[in-house]
């Protein structure tokens, strides 16, 4: 406990307010949400739970930094902005790391990473400004017709907890990049580095207004923000059903939206594979996060000839993982909350119901000196049918399903099964044999012999119900501007 004090005392003083227009809102008589440390199960801080007044507040102030001085820098200096941005969040890497591991649970490690990666968007995107350039239209004689990409307006993020930071940096480092300006709505679990984030960005330079962040309930402060009739946007990362509700909000005012939302993604080991690679590989793409991770590799599709040899080498190495809290940088942390631990726990209760053999794991653990902590352990469940429960639905948490497979056809038609199509890993050493892995599958990213191998300059995004659009990358700024076409009869 004495180290779990320090950090807190070494993170300095943790936000307890909204930030609208350039301004702590403290909570004054709303109701304040409780953030914990998933490490410990210790309340870590409070912050305000922002109602539809906060965010009409801090739509209004996003709708007027617009038109402000925001709206005159020039591209070239919007893009040294940003590339500023991205050099305070690494000068501050240590503190946001630190509170991310305490707020959300991750390996120190993990956390340093995210906020790096928080940081590079901004880069990234820094890059791009001044790059966003029109076209012109061939129109004949007496006509000139060109294109210019316009600010889309004030748009809206709904943040989930299981990265927050840097989830938060991947929506609104392309938002500004093309000019706009931004609301975001962080999760309840893990309100603390959006706040720290958008005090960093202003001392960077960034006007106030630009962005805003109104912590508070999804169901209050969310569907607010969804459906607030000047929000012309809304980028959303979470589950399925919420993500409909989303859409079905912004809907009653057109408004576009990106959804990030769940996966059930495969990862098919071919017999002719390189299993000292896949092995690491594959437990690096459950257990990540612990899990918590849309994109994860949940469903490991073994070919016969080489199940065996692959599980036993998955759990031999599962066994020697140490769980542990976040800030003392184990193999894998806890999970956000009491109601997650409670959630995949049922999915692995079920399955021993339907006589499914857990292989390993499978439980919820209690660690020294971290008693109170929502630790699941790494689990893996063998001969797990393609269409049972724990084969179709996101667990979002340490459990690998296991499902043997006779050949790559069958492998494809399992691997699609899912009503998800978010990612999809293949490991061989036949490349004809990966490329019809990769082309067949229905998944926004596919990896070849390395799952998670893309990063954040890569378009990311679902078919089928894991989403709508694509962010990261340059496929990100489309959600972001509205393309103008001027024609001028000569
Ligand atoms: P969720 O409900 O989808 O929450 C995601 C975000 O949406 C949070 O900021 C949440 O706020 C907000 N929200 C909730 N209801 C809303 C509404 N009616 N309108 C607008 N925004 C709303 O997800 P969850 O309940 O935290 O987790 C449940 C499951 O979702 C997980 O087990 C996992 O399967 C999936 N999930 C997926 C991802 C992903 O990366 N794709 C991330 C997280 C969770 P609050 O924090 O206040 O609820
Ligand atoms: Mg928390």
């Amino acid at each position: 406990m004495s180290r779990w004090r320090d950090a807190i005392e070494s993170a300095g003083p943790l936000p307890d307010y909204m930030w609208i227009d350039g301004h702590q809102v403290t909570a004054g008589d709303r109701d304040q949400i409780e953030t914990l440390d998933p490490g410990s199960g210790h309340t870590l801080q409070s912050v305000p739970a922002g109602n539809s007044d906060d965010i009409a507040a801090a739509v209004a102030a996003a709708k007027t930094a617009l038109r402000g001085p925001w709206s005159e820098i020039t591209p070239k200096a919007r893009g040294q902005l940003l590339h500023r941005c991205g050099e305070r969040i690494r000068a501050d890497a240590k503190r946001l790391a630190l509170v991310e591991t305490l707020d959300s649970g991750k390996p120190l490690r993990d956390a340093e990473a995210t906020v790096q990666r928080t940081a590079d968007y901004f880069t990234y995107y820094a890059g791009l400004v001044d790059k966003l350039e029109g076209t012109t239209v061939p129109l004949g004689q007496n006509k000139v017709c060109f294109t210019e990409r316009v600010p889309i307006g004030v748009t809206g993020h709904i943040v989930p907890w299981n990265v927050p930071v840097s989830m938060v940096a991947r929506g609104i480092a392309p938002a500004l990049a093309c000019g706009n300006t931004a609301v975001v709505k962080p999760a309840e679990d893990t309100p603390l580095t959006a706040l720290m984030l958008v005090e960093l960005l202003e001392d960077a330079g960034l006007p106030k207004g630009v962005i805003n962040v109104v912590p508070g309930r999804g169901d209050v402060a969310g569907q607010a923000l969804s459906e607030h009739p000047d929000v012309r946007h809304v980028t959303f990362t979470g589950s399925v059903p919420t993500g409909k509700k989303v859409m079905t909000a912004a809907a009653t005012h057109l408004a576009s939206v990106t959804l990030e939302l769940g996966g059930k993604s495969p990862h098919l080991v071919l017999n002719d594979a390189d299993l000292d690679r896949a092995i690491p590989d594959v437990l690096a793409g459950i257990y990540k996060n612990a899990g918590q991770i849309c994109s994860a590799g949940t469903r490991l599709l073994a070919q016969r000839g080489i199940h065996d040899e692959l599980v036993d080498g998955l759990i031999a190495q599962t066994r020697t993982m140490s769980l542990d809290h976040g800030l003392n940088n184990p193999d894998m942390g806890p999970l956000i909350s009491a109601r997650q631990l409670q959630r995949v726990a049922g999915f692995t209760d079920r399955a021993r119901q339907r006589g499914i053999e857990i292989l390993i794991g499978g439980n919820p653990a209690t660690i020294a000196g971290c008693e109170g902590g929502f630790f699941f352990e790494p689990t893996i469940a063998g001969n797990v049918a393609p269409d049972d429960e724990l084969a179709q639905a996101e667990v979002f948490g340490p459990v690998l399903s296991v499902i043997p497979v006779d050949d790559i056809d069958q492998a494809i038609e399992i691997a699609n099964s899912t009503a998800y199509g978010l990612a999809a890993g293949v490991h061989t050493r036949d490349i004809s044999q990966a490329m019809r892995f990769a082309r067949a599958a229905e998944a926004g990213q596919v990896f070849i012999n390395g799952y998670h191998g893309a990063g954040d300059t890569v378009p990311f995004g679902g078919m089928k119900d894991s989403g709508i659009g694509r962010e990261k990358g340059m496929a990100a700024l489309g959600a972001y501007c509205e393309v103008k076409a001027v024609t001028v009869t000569l």
